[in-house]
Parts: C-alpha cells; sequence; structure tokens
C-alpha cells in the first residue's frame, strides 16, 4: 500500500521529530496538537534541527524551505481524516489514547492505518478498541527521532503482514533501520534498556558505586555512549519508573521491581534533565 499522507497526532518531544522525518522523506504532513503554542513549539523544534542541518551542510536552505513547506499543523482531528497513515505521539496515557484512537477510526477511511508510537501501551490491547485491528501497528521512534536509526515496528497480534510490510518500507523511506517484533510488555527496547538502568540505580542505593563510575564502567567497559544513570536522567526518571511498573505488573515477576531510590528520587521531583535535577545536577 503507498503511503502518501501521513498525520502525526501530538507536536511534543516525540510528535514533531516524526513530523520532521516524513516530511524529509518527501510526505505530506498533518500535525495535530491541542493548543497553539504546543504546535508552536513543535514547529520551532523542527526548525532548529532543519538549521542544523543546513549549517552542518547535510540540507541546503532550499531543502529545508521545501520541507517546512509540506507540514501543515491543526487544532482540529478532522483535518487527518484523508491521511493514509495516522501515527498517534500523545502523552503516554491509556485513555487519552484510547480517545484519540476511537475518534480517529471514525473520522478516517477503511484504509488508513493507525500507528502508535507509545513506549509500554499494548498495541494489541488499541487495535482492539478499533474497527480496523488488522490496520493497527506499533511504530515506535527512538528520541531525538532524526538521529535515532531505530524504528521498532510492532506487530498486534491482529496485525496483518500488508499493514506490517507497508509500515516496514515507509520507516526504510525515512531513513530507518526497522526492526520487526511482537507485542509484548516494553517490546524489546525497553524490556532490555530499562532494567538495565533500574539496576545501575540499584548499584547506586547499596553502595556499590557512585554515579559518575557506575557510568563509567558502561561506557568505557561496554562501549555505551551513555551512562545508564545519565540516560535515565535523559528519559526522565518518572518516565523509567513508569516503565518499570507496566514490566512489574504485566510479567507479575520480581525481577521488574522498580528500585525503591527510583521512586524516591520521583517522588522528590527530581526527575532528570527535565526537572534540572535527578542522578547529576543539570542547574
Ligand atoms: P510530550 O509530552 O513531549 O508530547 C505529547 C504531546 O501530546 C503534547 O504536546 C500534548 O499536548 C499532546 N496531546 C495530548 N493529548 C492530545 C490529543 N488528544 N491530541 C493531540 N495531541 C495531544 O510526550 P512525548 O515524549 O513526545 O511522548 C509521546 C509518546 O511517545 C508517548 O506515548 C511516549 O511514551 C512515547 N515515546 C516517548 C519517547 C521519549 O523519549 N520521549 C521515546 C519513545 C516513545
Amino acid at each position: 500500500m503507498d503511503i502518501e499522507k501521513i498525520g502525526v497526532v501530538g507536536a511534543g518531544t516525540m510528535g514533531h521529530g516524526i513530523a520532521q522525518v516524513s516530511a524529509t522523506a518527501s510526505h505530506e504532513v498533518v500535525m495535530r496538537d491541542i493548543k497553539q503554542e504546543f504546535l508552536d513549539n513543535g514547529m520551532k523544534g523542527i526548525k532548529r534541527s532543519l538549521s542544523k542541518g543546513v549549517e552542518k551542510d547535510r540540507i541546503s536552505e532550499e531543502e529545508k524551505e521545501e520541507i517546512l513547506g509540506r507540514i501543515e499543523t491543526t487544532l482540529e482531528l478532522e483535518d487527518l481524516s484523508d491521511c493514509d497513515l495516522i501515527i498517534e505521539a500523545v502523552v503516554e496515557d491509556f485513555e487519552i489514547k484510547k480517545e484519540v484512537f476511537q475518534e480517529l477510526d471514525e473520522l478516517c477511511g477503511p484504509d488508513t492505518i493507525l500507528a502508535s508510537n507509545t513506549s509500554t501501551i499494548p498495541i494489541t490491547k488499541m487495535a482492539g478498541i478499533t474497527e480496523r485491528p488488522e490496520k493497527f501497528i506499533g511504530m515506535h521512534f527512538m528520541n531525538p527521532v532524526p538521529k535515532m536509526d531505530l524504528v521498532e515496528v510492532i506487530r498486534a497480534l491482529t496485525t496483518s503482514d500488508e499493514t506490517t510490510d507497508t509500515i516496514v518500507s515507509l520507516a526504510e523511506e525515512m531513513g530507518k533501520e526497522p526492526v520487526e517484533v511482537n507485542d509484548s510488555p516494553g517490546f524489546v527496547s525497553n524490556r532490555v534498556l530499562i532494567p538495565m538502568i533500574n539496576e545501575a540505580i540499584y548499584c547506586v542505593e547499596t553502595g556499590v558505586a557512585e554515579v559518575e563510575d557506575v557510568d563509567q564502567v558502561m561506557k568505557l567497559g561496554m562501549n555505551h555512549p551513555m551512562g545508564p544513570l545519565e540516560l535515565g536522567d535523559l528519559i526522565g526518571l518518572d518516565t523509567v519508573l513508569h516503565i518499570m511498573e507496566v514490566l512489574y505488573e504485566e510479567f507479575n515477576d520480581s525481577k521488574y521491581r522498580p528500585c525503591p531510590l527510583l521512586k524516591k528520587k520521583v517522588r522528590a521531583g527530581e526527575l532528570g534533565r527535565k526537572s534540572g535535577k535527578g542522578f547529576y545536577d543539570y542547574s
């Protein structure tokens, strides 16, 4: 199936990055958020990122303008009704996503593929609330979207081969490296990454090593570009905790229990970069 026009719901960290890579791959894009200021911030982020591309000679000024010219913004979900694919990147809340997908399911024609960029919500659960479970899929981009190569393509139990093939081809066209996985809590990315960060926090809590030393071991010894605690601060410790809680509840397995120090940090509002303090100080 050919994808020409792409809708993106949510203009936040992930949504505006997805809109950018979609428009860069020559697609018409309509990006929707609930407030004009969120759309404006999203567009600012896209312009900033494209301008860096111009500075680094990756694209010309003319190409930048062409890419920007392919992105429309809107506050109305109806404006996405003629899209071939809609990628949802709203906040990680099942009830909000459910409302978005139910509305989209009614607004769009039967051929439109619906995709979610969720980090943790089961794709099969979301597919099941629509009348098109075979045309529902997970398209898990990594942050920052324009820079990161991976797109985890998550098949719900109901996703058709045709939908999967279409999304894999599209991700390749966006210059990404799609990896197909089956729907399971945390998929592959968060099932491996987040417990590693949680374990690094246990090392700090139990006095095995200082924060910087835990990060150094993983950077120097395992060739990780960032240490797990730096990465936790970047992702947001509230997000790390939320994902651990989902893994713990879904698998009902104590190996996924969140570290008490992680819970304490979140309760203290020390969420990482976004709050100015996490395992490191950013103020
Ligand atoms: P964000 O908070 O930066 O952005 C979410 C945006 O959605 C906000 O601008 C908000 O106003 C908007 N929104 C809320 N309800 C809406 C609605 N009904 N219609 C349209 N827009 C609505 O969040 P984010 O970090 O971009 O995360 C978005 C999704 O991507 C989440 O499901 C998250 O789990 C997932 N994700 C995030 C990351 C990451 O590193 N941030 C990585 C991979 C996946």
